[in-house]
């Protein structure tokens, strides 16, 4: 079981895919499942600034999430959500929905049943993976890279020009996730941390399978 966690637009999902297929093991993105409940709550008018109001209805959505890391796929409530989950909308409001504990529990223990029904291993990437959903991972990484080189890399992948704009979105959220009182993004112990400011995609994998080769 490998843990990938790290900050917005650090590479953790480009990175986990490619080093769960060369290793032929399942992939689990569970950035898309508190996307995927962000997107609930939007789409049924709750307040994602009210913690209240988020924990209230923190129950009400199903979420089924693919591990194939060729094809990853992700319904809500039997809806193909991939590209919703992915809009400025969520981006701007996802932070706020997964600082909350009730939905936290939850998210938590679909991750940890994922991660049993993976017989041959698993590459779970977020951003406590390490720290709190599965601490005895065999491998814990923590990726990382400057903001603006984030911002640039997200901004190409999105197909947008405004990179001040997403290096602005990368940083709220990270400041959420940093600091929240429940499972903030921090560095798990025992976690190797890679900054890949200055590495190709292809350096960051390869860095990877030689930790995973010992
Ligand atoms: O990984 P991704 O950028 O898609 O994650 C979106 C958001 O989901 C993060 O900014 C964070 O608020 C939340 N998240 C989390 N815990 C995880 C994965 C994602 O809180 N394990």
């Amino acid at each position: 079981m490998i843990a990938v966690d790290g900050t917005s637009g650090s590479g953790k999902s480009s990175t986990s895919r490619r080093v769960a297929d060369a290793l032929g093991l399942a992939y689990l993105d569970t950035g898309s499942m508190y996307r995927a409940e962000t997107w609930w709550m939007l789409s049924h008018g709750v307040d994602t600034s009210s913690e209240a109001a988020v924990a209230e209805k923190a129950s009400l959505s199903r979420i089924e999430v693919g591990t194939d890391p060729l094809t990853p796929w992700i319904l809500l409530d039997g809806d193909d959500v991939s590209e919703p989950i992915r809009t400025d909308e969520v981006n701007a409001h996802v932070s706020l929905v997964a600082r909350v504990p009730a939905v936290r529990t939850r998210m938590v223990q679909m991750q940890r049943e994922a991660i049993i029904g993976a017989p041959r291993g698993i590459v779970v990437e977020g951003r406590d993976i390490g720290s709190v959903v599965w601490p005895a991972a065999d491998l814990k990484l923590y990726l990382t890279a400057d903001p603006a080189a984030r911002a640039a890399r997200r901004t190409l992948e999105e197909g947008s020009a405004d990179v001040a704009a997403t290096e602005a979105s990368l940083a709220a959220r990270d400041a959420i996730d940093s600091t929240r009182a429940t499972a903030p993004l921090v560095q798990a112990d025992g976690a190797v941390t890679i900054d890949s400011t200055f590495l190709t995609l292809d350096a960051v994998v390869a860095q990877v399978l030689d930790l995973v080769a010992g």
